[in-house]
């Protein structure tokens, strides 16, 4: 998958389908085949090994990362005039969930340092109202999960996990997907574990949360005939699940490639002036998603990146806070400082897996030039 063509692509996966091409070949062969295309055993299988791979007990795949948010607020009993808290730097489809429940999301700001959610700005956000807490795990580096589960604890609130951009990830040695209630996983493309289409999944200890999932993406099935509860069609395609399945064995590999171009960027980037580069906490490990820098100037120098050929993207230019889908919220600019900052200054460098030292020097080379004269 090549999003931008240039010099240097925002993300070229080409070379990781040929590691896994003939397995994937042969997989969905025997899928054509037998045609069980809707819940086929292969689907159960990959849905076993993401459960294990998270550390966690239960997996349960479903048709994208938003559903499995959405799916996840309504099995932990979330419904109207509840409110959900999470950070107000994200991509928009934390909120959605909670939103299509007639619930309202809370926002609150992040950290400067992880641009995760922020505990200490966390318990303010709390009222009588509240029913769970969606920690965001942005760019691939866990939020301070020990810090926001102590304050859902004292508070009895669920906190999810939305695990979309850090499959893999480790959090003083456990993986995310096994640190709050439930955790949520998207195979957006994109994402580091990525189908070929549109995919999610939910992982869960709780077996209550579990039997609740399984009905309400099955259109609120028990067995064929019976349906017990007001269920959507939310599952993962048993084609997908084969290729998942197939990648989920590389991800530790893959994972580590992206760490160490990120240390490569971290030391070619490190120093630059109006120039910032991302933090690794010390208990938790980072696994690139995004490499996220921050810029003066930023418009300018992404355009001049995008010139060059240069592939940069911006996660994200709008806080959900000040979205028009969310006015309604009525947040207003000044609301959520670092959020806002964030947005003025993010810029995503090109990163996967199998990105070249060359390349990476190229970006940087290319970045510091535009950001001199920016300055
Ligand atoms: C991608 C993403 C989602 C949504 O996942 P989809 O599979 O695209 O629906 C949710 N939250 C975050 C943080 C994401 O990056």
């Amino acid at each position: 998958m090549c999003l931008v063509s240039g010099q240097v692509p925002f993300i070229d996966f080409s070379q990781q389908y040929q590691t896994i091409k003939d397995e994937i070949d042969v997989g969905l062969k025997n899928v054509f085949q037998k045609g069980n295309f809707i819940l086929g055993q292969e689907e159960k299988d990959f849905e076993q090994h993401f459960a294990a791979y998270c550390e966690s007990t239960y997996a349960i795949g479903v048709n994208s990362g938003t559903d499995a948010l959405y799916l996840a607020l309504c099995a932990l009993g979330v419904k109207a005039g509840d409110e959900v808290i999470l950070p107000s730097h994200t991509f928009i489809a934390s909120a959605l969930g909670i939103s299509y429940l007639g619930a309202k999301p809370v926002l609150v700001d992040i950290e400067e340092q992880t641009y995760n959610l922020d505990p200490q700005k966390l318990r303010a956000a709390i009222t009588d109202k509240t029913k769970a807490i969606i920690a965001v795990h942005l760019y691939g580096q866990a939020a301070n999960m020990d810090e926001i589960n102590a304050i859902a604890k004292e508070r009895g609130i669920k906190v999810i996990e939305d695990a979309a951009q850090a499959h893999g990830a480790r959090y003083k040695d456990q993986r995310i997907g096994s640190l709050g209630d439930v955790a949520c996983f998207s195979f957006y493309p994109t994402k580091s574990l990525g189908g070929f289409g549109d995919g999610g999944m939910i992982v869960t200890k709780d077996q209550a949360v579990y039997d609740k999932v399984m009905m309400l993406r099955d259109y609120g099935r028990k067995g064929r005939y019976a349906h017990v509860i007001k269920g959507v069609n939310s599952r993962l395609d048993t084609l997908q699940a084969v290729i998942l399945d197939a990648k989920l064995e590389y991800l530790d590999e893959w994972n580590r490639m992206r760490a160490e171009k990120g240390a490569y960027y971290n030391e070619l980037l490190t120093g630059i002036p109006g120039l910032i580069t991302p933090v690794t906490v010390s208990d938790r490990t980072h696994v690139f998603q995004t490499y996220a820098i921050r810029v003066k100037n930023r418009d300018r120098v992404l355009d001049q990146m995008q010139a060059r050929g240069i592939g940069v993207l911006i996660h994200y230019p709008i806080p959900v806070h000040l979205q028009e889908a969310y006015a309604d919220l009525g947040y207003a600019r000044g609301d959520f400082p670092v959020s806002e900052r964030l947005g003025d200054e993010e810029l995503s460098l090109p990163m996967f897996p199998h990105i070249t030292g060359e390349q990476v020097d190229t970006v940087c080379l290319t970045l510091k030039e535009i950001v001199s004269v920016a300055a």
